[in-house]
């Protein structure tokens, strides 16, 4: 059946759409008509739970050819729905529509691209000791492959409607593999989630796969998030989102009477550092660069560049000039949402009200959404003293700090928490500074980046999307790339078991 305009608001489980028994609630888009949806019901979150782990191991048993036909008609079903979701993600986020359509393509070409690695075995890690019977002690046979570990649950994103979200990474990921997927959609894109789920539910329909391989759950209350990842069925749980939100599921799912993994994607001020010699020479256009990506998307990208690290005295003053100039003519954008627009107002103030923090441009708005550039200035002394000038302030705002010498940039990199990324700027003189610093910042981000910007993650075998704390929940993976399906994956090892009564091939 598929999903009309007027039945929008239930919840998605087993093998179809329900009225939803919870609390109404409304809606809050950025332009049009607010709608109603119900928040799913702990019974609704135990009958989405029930319903994939009976889908299980049928889901398990397809072959890869049929999961990948599965993930390439997610993505045309998608498509044959590409203005309406266009629409309705672009009303209830705020984002503009050049932005969803990029982000419509990221995700139905991440779609596709799980389903081609899903065709590949080298995901199954296959490991092969063969039986020494004659060795004293003799040795068993061993094969060694990775399985699916279950029901998995995926909070969307706020910032990401699309390639964070319904059908997004985490998604795509545990389907290619063949875990059954239970995703909590996210507040800030209701109606978005809902059409998304129903192209999701046409084709697990026309691939013939059973009820429970997919819901979508909607919700106002904090219960059902919890409900989820508490659910003795769930095995695993992907989130992307705030680091007090993460880390208060990622402590539920430790608290569990069998714990499970949570692998969280959470915050990060991704640093930049800029060396004397290419500050010297290319000072404005890194600055120019470094003021788009940092207002790109209204600065809601989890690797948004959020500090930059500035050689004091002439290069400082220079790069910060022209880094404001840029700003000013950064228009307001729109946020994602009423609660992250506080949010981002929140830690500005917080900042400018710190000792050493100086406003070098300002035009947050004191209501409403639409969001003008921020750029604040300390020095390294002032940083070093504060470590809660290294939180993540989720908008178009940066924090220049400046440096006396290559030391004290050293010991700025040595303080800082987990990132996603870190990023040097440096021309060939820089090199035996850029070695000290990518020596730390290794140990520090997932990612590091030679005179790039960090934002635009593209999806492929070698990107990392993860770091230590507070980057993510669990340094060992990524939730962006093939490599991501790793996290759904738990190995198995046969013993001297006949083929025909395992996977094992
Ligand atoms: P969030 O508040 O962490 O929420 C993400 C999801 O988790 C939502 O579905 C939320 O449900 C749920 N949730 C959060 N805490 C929970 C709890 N204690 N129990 C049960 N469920 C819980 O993140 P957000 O709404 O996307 O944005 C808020 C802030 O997160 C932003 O201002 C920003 O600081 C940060 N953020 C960071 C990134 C990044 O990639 N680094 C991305 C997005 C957001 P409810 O909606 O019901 O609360």
């Amino acid at each position: 059946m598929a999903l009309r305009d007027d039945q929008i608001g239930g919840q998605l489980i087993g093998s179809g759409w329900l009225a939803g028994q919870g609390e109404e609630f409304l809606s809050e888009p950025a332009s049009g008509a607010a709608r109603r949806f119900t928040s799913a019901t702990s019974a609704e979150v135990d009958g989405a739970a029930r319903a994939a782990e009976d889908a299980f191991a049928a889901f398990a048993a397809t072959t890869a050819q049929h999961r990948a036909r599965f993930l390439d008609r997610i993505a045309a079903e998608m498509r044959a729905r590409e203005e309406r979701i266009t629409v309705i993600a672009c009303a209830e986020t705020g984002l503009p529509e050049a932005r969803i359509r990029a982000e419509f393509a990221r995700t139905t070409g991440q779609l596709r691209l799980f389903a081609q690695h899903a065709l590949t075995r080298g995901w199954l890690d296959e490991r092969h000791d063969p039986g020494l019977p004659t060795r004293i002690p003799p040795r068993p046979d061993l094969r060694l492959i990775q399985r699916p570990v279950g029901p998995v649950a995926v909070f969307a994103a706020s910032n990401f409607p699309l390639a964070f979200s319904v059908a997004g990474g985490d998604t795509a990921s545990a389907l290619a593999v063949g875990c059954p997927v239970i995703v909590k959609a996210h507040q800030a894109h209701l109606a978005t989630s809902e059409i998304v789920a129903d192209a999701v539910d046409t084709a697990r329909k026309a691939e013939r796969l059973p009820p429970g391989t997919f819901a979508l759950l909607q919700s106002a209350t904090r219960m059902t998030g919890t409900a989820l990842v508490t659910h003795p069925l769930v095995r695993a749980v992907g989130f992307t989102g705030s680091t007090v939100g993460g880390r208060a599921l990622f402590d539920l799912c430790a608290a569990r009477p069998e714990p499970i993994p949570f692998y969280g994607e959470l915050g990060s001020v991704n640093p930049l550092f800029v060396l004397r010699g290419a500050g010297l020479r290319r000072g404005a256009e890194i600055a120019r660069a470094w003021a788009t990506s940092l207002t790109q998307g209204a600065g809601q990208f989890c690797t948004k560049p959020g500090l930059v690290i500035l050689p004091a005295g002439e290069i400082a003053e220079r790069f910060l000039q022209v880094a404001v100039e840029a700003l000013a003519e950064t228009p307001s954008q729109c946020m994602l949402s009423d609660t992250i627009a506080q949010g981002f107002r929140v830690s500005i103030a917080r900042l400018e009200e710190k000792s050493g923090v100086v406003t070098g441009h300002n035009t947050v708005a004191k209501e409403g959404r639409d969001m003008g550039p921020v750029l604040l200035r300390t020095t390294a002394d002032a940083f070093l003293a504060d470590p809660e000038m290294a939180e993540e302030a989720f908008g178009p705002g940066g924090l220049a700090i400046t440096v006396a010498d290559p030391e004290e940039a050293v010991a700025l990199a040595r303080s800082l928490s987990g990132q996603l990324t870190a990023t040097v700027h440096g021309d060939p003189e820089d090199q035996a500074e850029a070695r000290a610093l990518f020596g730390i910042l290794e140990r520090k981000a997932g990612r590091l980046i030679w005179n790039g910007f960090p934002t635009g993650v593209e999806v492929a075998d070698a990107m990392v999307h993860g770091g230590p704390f507070p980057a993510s929940t669990n340094f060992g993976h990524t939730s962006v790339g093939t490599l991501s399906i790793r996290r759904w994956l738990r190995p198995a090892c046969y013993q001297d078991i006949p083929s025909g009564l395992t996977p094992v091939r």
